[in-house]
């Protein structure tokens, strides 16, 4: 799968990483490790700094720990989210705050690792979001910029990663866009939670159904004409979802 990355001659790709983490020695860790296999890995110490970088340059990921002085991980996710920013956010949690983790995803960080983790395991995790995006990166690519899939009223551009109902612009996060496209493109066939976990949330979340559960419906809340009597992401009683007839 590494032939998907754009490699550069020193065997890095060319992917830019922002780490906002207080605690030195796992920043130190993290860039020690991430630039043996990325272009640039910058750490940003606090809130004020994560946030400031994250808004001032273009990074193909954010690595966001959720307890920082200044400004709280949620925080910048949160207001990142609210700019219309899609960056993936990969965030770092500790192990006693499930809530933080849930809360985390729903208000659209792509990923997370809980601390205290294996530096394996975390690149791993990059690795795998850097391949969702090439792939997708490639797909646009092999359509000509002009891949586009319509259903009804709703149409996903998948160049822009943009969602329009009846012409209408919806906003979504990266990972319900994933999710939608992952349902468009697959339209009649049921999904079990377990395998939207898989297929769009990528390994390693074994346990998490209720956080598709969360997705969905707020997925629903954004397109749905009427969310209570849902007409494109179907319940299928017992098994999980699909999408149109
Ligand atoms: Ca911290």
């Amino acid at each position: 799968m590494t032939g998907m990355f754009n490699v550069a001659m020193n065997g890095t790709v060319h992917k830019q990483i922002l780490v906002v983490e207080d605690e030195k020695d796992i920043a130190q860790l993290l860039q020690l490790h991430l630039s043996e296999c990325c272009e640039q890995v910058v750490c940003a110490p606090d809130g004020q700094e994560g946030l400031r970088l994250a808004l001032e340059q273009q990074w193909d990921l954010i690595i966001l720990d959720l307890r920082l002085p200044g400004i709280s991980g949620l925080d910048i996710c949160r207001h990142l989210r609210s700019t219309q920013s899609y960056v993936p956010i990969l965030m770092l949690t500790a192990k006693s705050t499930e809530l933080d983790r849930v809360l985390g995803l729903e208000i659209g960080a792509d990923d997370y690792v809980t601390k205290p983790f294996s530096v394996q395991e975390l690149v791993a995790r990059v690795k795998a979001i850097f391949r969702r995006c090439d792939a997708l990166a490639l797909h646009r690519g092999q359509n000509d910029g002009s891949a586009r899939i319509e259903h009804g009223n709703l149409a996903l551009d998948l160049e822009k990663r943009q969602v329009l109902l009846s012409g209408q612009t919806v906003e979504l996060t990266a990972r319900e866009f994933d999710l939608l496209h992952h349902f468009a493109a697959h339209p009649g066939r049921v999904f079990s939670r377990a395998q939207l976990l898989d297929s769009v949330w990528g390994y390693g979340h074994e346990g998490y159904e209720h956080t598709v559960n969360s997705h969905i419906n707020r997925l629903r809340a954004k397109i749905e004409p009427d969310p209570a009597q849902p007409s494109l992401i179907l319940t299928v009683w017992g098994v999980g979802y699909r999408f149109g007839n």
